[in-house]
């Protein structure tokens, strides 16, 4: 299929994207297309203007700024993904992109166009909760931060607003004594994944669980945090059967109903072996960090 008429517009400031998105009812953030062109091809998505922010030069690039991963509006998820510093700095978020779509699709496709785009089966979303990360947000009023916990309302829904623009996401480095993980299960290498958990384990120096940051993709309208197996896991010692009551535990957190894919009891399953899976490698990669 061929996408509906729109205006094409390329700016070359920030300002100027958002003085174009001002002009129009609707627009769209052309990033690296991955998502919006299947959308405008399919008529699901039909604005007014497109606007392609491959011009301006201050969204590109990402860097280590102090603790934080600051991640440009137009880095690929690739160039993130293969960047030295910034896996040494949080090498969960070079596991996790290994597991979006195909090299092909991350070569074009950028980590904050996925944030932005809100899908609730994607796996950045999942681990910028995990990782209590945050997007600045430019919009004709100026700038303001948006907390992970606040981005997403529904699939396919953020707290954006329509005339505002992510110039870029900021994800903490991996703290001292923390493990990570993340898992997924698609039918396919590259598919969007059935679900996905990510996991972080924080271990006091004794080796007791100081904190456990875990999320999942897939399970529910939005991307979600798993708080109620995080509960389960502070302060403990991480013993197999704790582990264990933690993914049972993660299940309470599985609302999608069945669907063409598979059903909720599937799902709730999938959670709960992903759940168990994630903590012991996150465990094993904490503790060898002692
Ligand atoms: C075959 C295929 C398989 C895929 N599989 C996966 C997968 O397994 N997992 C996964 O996570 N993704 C998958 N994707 C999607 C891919 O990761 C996209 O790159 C990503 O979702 C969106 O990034 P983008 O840069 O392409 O955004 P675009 O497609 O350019 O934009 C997507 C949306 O985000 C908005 N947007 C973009 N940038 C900004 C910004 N700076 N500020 C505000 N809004 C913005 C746009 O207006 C648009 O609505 C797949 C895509 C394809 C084609």
């Amino acid at each position: 299929m061929k996408p509906p008429l729109f205006d094409y517009l390329a700016p070359v400031s920030v300002e100027e994207a958002i003085a174009a998105r001002a002009r129009y009812q609707s627009s769209a953030l052309l990033a690296g297309g991955q998502s919006l062109i299947p959308a405008l091809n399919f008529r699901i998505s039909h604005p007014e203007a497109v606007i392609d922010l491959k011009g301006i030069e201050s969204l590109r690039g990402v860097e280590l700024q102090g603790s934080e991963i600051v991640i440009g509006a137009m880095a690929r998820h690739r160039e993130v993904e293969l960047d030295e510093a910034i896996f040494k700095a949080n090498p969960l978020i070079r596991e996790t992109l290994g597991h979006v779509a195909h090299i092909v699709i991350r070569n074009r496709g950028t980590v904050v166009g996925s944030l932005a785009h809100g899908d609730a089966a994607a796996e950045m979303p999942a681990l910028f909760l995990a990782t209590g990360g945050s997007v600045t947000a430019r919009g004709p009023g100026g700038s303001r931060e948006i907390a992970a916990g606040e981005l997403y309302r529904f699939h396919l829904t953020t707290s954006l607003e329509p005339d505002e623009l992510v110039t870029e996401a900021r994800i903490p480095a991996l703290p001292a004594r923390t493990g990570w993980s993340f898992q997924e299960f698609a039918r396919r290498r590259g598919d969007y994944a059935l679900a996905g958990v990510c996991a972080l384990i924080t271990l006091e120096a004794s080796g007791a669980c100081q904190g456990a940051r875990l999320s999942a993709c897939g399970i529910a309208s939005t991307p979600v945090r798993l708080v109620k197996a995080e509960e389960v896991l502070t302060g403990t010692s991480l013993e197999t059967e704790t582990v264990n009551e933690a993914g049972r535990a993660a299940c309470a957190h599985v609302t999608a109903p069945d669907d063409n894919q598979t059903t909720s009891a599937f799902r709730k399953q999938l959670v709960q072996t992903l759940v168990t899976r994630t903590i012991t490698r996150a465990l094993a990669r904490a503790r060898a960090r002692l």
